[in-house]
C-alpha cells in the first residue's frame, strides 16, 4: 500500500535521546542523567503555578513582554532584542530552520549538544563536527572548518557533555576572525552555573555585532525545566527573522508567571550556585581521587572517564551503577565511549554515588550482578 513519505533527510535522522528515568526492577532511581538543577526551583515560583481557571481558557500573551521586561531589567538589555522560547531547543532549532537548508553547513563541536545535529540534518543541511579541545571547543578548528557553505557555528560554552568552557578572550578571537555573514550562536545555557572569572556568557559581543545571538534557559540553574522557558539576546535583523517562524503562543500563561517570580528571586538562584559549586567541587576531588579521570566543570555536571580494562569500564560502570539505582549518562553514540556524566545531586545522593564508584573500582561489575536482585 502507498503511504506519504517525509523527506529523504528525515528518513535518515536518529531522534534525540534523553537521559535514563527507570530503571529495571529499581522503583525509584535516583536520576542523575539530565543535567536537571535537584537544590529546586524558587518558592515563589512554585506558588506563581496556582491554578487561575479564568487564565486557562484565555490563550497567553504571545509577546512574553512579562518575562522579557524581567530579563531585561536583571541583565540590563534592550526588550526589543529579547525573545523567549519553548525552552531554549526552540530557539536553537530554529536558526537552525531559518539560516540553513540544503547545501549549507553547520558547524558544531564533535562532543558538544545533539541537537545542533540533529536539526542540521532536519533542516536539510550538512552538520559539520569539529573536534574538541581540551574538552571546550576549538577556536582554530573550526575556523578551518569554515568554507563559503557556512551558515552558523555553534559552540554550547560550557559545553555538555563536557562540562568545560572556552574563556571570552578566546570567543572574541573566533568572532573576530569569521565571515561577518556567519552566525554565531552563543549557547549558554549553563552560565548561570559558571563561576570562572575568563567566562562571559556572550551580551557584550552581541552589542556590538550583527552576526551574534545568545541563547539561554530556565532549565538548568533556575531548576524549571519542567516549564520550558528559554530566551536569546540577538540583533534586531535576528529576532525579527525569529519572531516570523516561531509559534505564536509559544511560552505558556503558567509557565510564564513562574518565569517571571524565578527571575525576580535572585536571592535563591545565589543559594542554588553556591550549593551547586560546592558539591561540584565534592565531585571532582572525591572521583579524582578514587584515580579517575575527571573533566573540570563549570556546569551542574561532571563527566567523568574511567580505566579500559574489563570489567572497569564506564560500560561495567554505567550498568552496575543502573541496577544500583543510579542513572548516569553514558554517551557511546557520541564517541565517549569510556566515559559517564553525572549530574550533580543531593548532598547524600553525591556520597553515595562516590561510595558505590568506589566499589565497583574494587572489585568491577561482579558485585552488581550478585546483589542485583537484592536491590
Ligand atoms: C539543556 C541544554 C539546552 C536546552 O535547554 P532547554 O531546556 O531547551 O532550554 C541547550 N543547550 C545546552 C548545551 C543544554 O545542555
Amino acid at each position: 500500500m502507498l503511504k506519504p513519505e517525509a523527506k529523504s533527510h528525515i528518513l535518515d535522522l536518529a531522534p534525540y535521546v534523553p537521559g535514563r528515568a527507570k530503571a529495571e526492577g529499581v522503583a525509584e532511581p535516583v536520576k542523575l542523567s539530565s543535567n536537571e538543577c535537584i537544590f529546586g526551583p524558587s518558592q515563589r515560583a512554585i506558588e506563581a503555578l496556582t491554578p487561575a481557571p479564568e487564565q486557562l481558557l484565555r490563550y497567553p500573551d504571545p509577546e512574553s513582554v512579562d518575562i522579557r521586561k524581567a530579563l531585561s531589567d536583571l541583565h540590563g538589555l534592550p526588550l526589543d532584542n529579547l525573545i523567549c522560547g519553548a525552552g531554549s531547543d526552540e530557539l536553537l532549532t530554529l536558526l537552525i530552520h531559518t539560516y540553513a537548508g540544503p547545501g549549507d553547513e553547520v558547524i558544531h563541536s564533535r562532543y558538544g549538544f545533539m541537537v545542533y545535529p540533529i536539526q542540521t540534518k532536519a533542516a536539510g543541511a550538512t552538520a559539520v563536527a569539529v573536534e574538541n579541545k581540551d574538552w571546550a571547543a576549538d577556536v582554530d578548528g573550526i575556523l578551518a572548518a569554515i568554507t563559503e557553505k557556512t551558515k552558523l557555528v555553534f559552540i554550547d560554552n560550557p559545553c555538555n557533555p563536557t562540562g568545560a568552557y572556552l574563556p571570552w578572550p578566546e570567543v572574541e578571537r573566533l568572532h573576530r576572525a569569521l565571515p561577518e555573514t556567519v552566525l554565531l550562536v552563543l549557547d549558554a545555557a549553563y552560565a548561570e552555573c559558571v563561576t570562572a572569572a575568563d567566562y562571559h556568557a556572550g551580551e557584550k559581543l552581541v552589542a556590538q555585532a550583527q552576526n551574534v545571538v545568545m541563547t539561554r534557559t530556565l532549565s538548568k540553574q533556575y531548576a524549571l525545566a519542567g516549564l520550558r522557558i528559554g530566551w536569546a539576546y540577538g540583533p534586531d535583523h535576528v529576532i525579527d527573522m525569529l519572531n516570523r517562524v516561531r509559534m505564536p503562543f509559544n511560552i505558556n500563561s503558567h509557565g510564564g508567571k513562574a518565569a517571571v517570580a524565578a527571575l525576580t528571586d535572585q536571592d535563591h538562584l545565589k543559594a542554588g550556585q553556591s550549593f551547586n559549586a560546592e558539591w561540584r567541587e565534592y565531585l571532582t576531588a572525591a572521583l579524582a581521587a578514587l584515580g579517575l579521570d575527571v573533566v573540570p566543570s563549570q556546569t551542574n555536571f561532571i563527566l567523568v572517564g574511567f580505566p579500559d580494562e574489563t570489567p572497569y569500564t564506564a560500560e561495567h560502570a554505567y550498568h552496575y551503577l543502573t541496577r544500583m539505582g543510579y542513572l548516569l549518562r553514558w554517551l557511546p553514540g557520541q564517541g565517549l565511549k569510556n566515559h559517564l556524566r553525572l549530574t550533580i545531586g543531593t548532598p547524600d545522593q553525591n556520597r553515595a554515588v562516590v561510595a558505590l564508584i568506589q566499589g565497583f573500582l574494587a572489585e568491577g561489575d561482579q558485585i552488581g550482578h550478585n546483589s542485583a536482585g537484592a536491590s
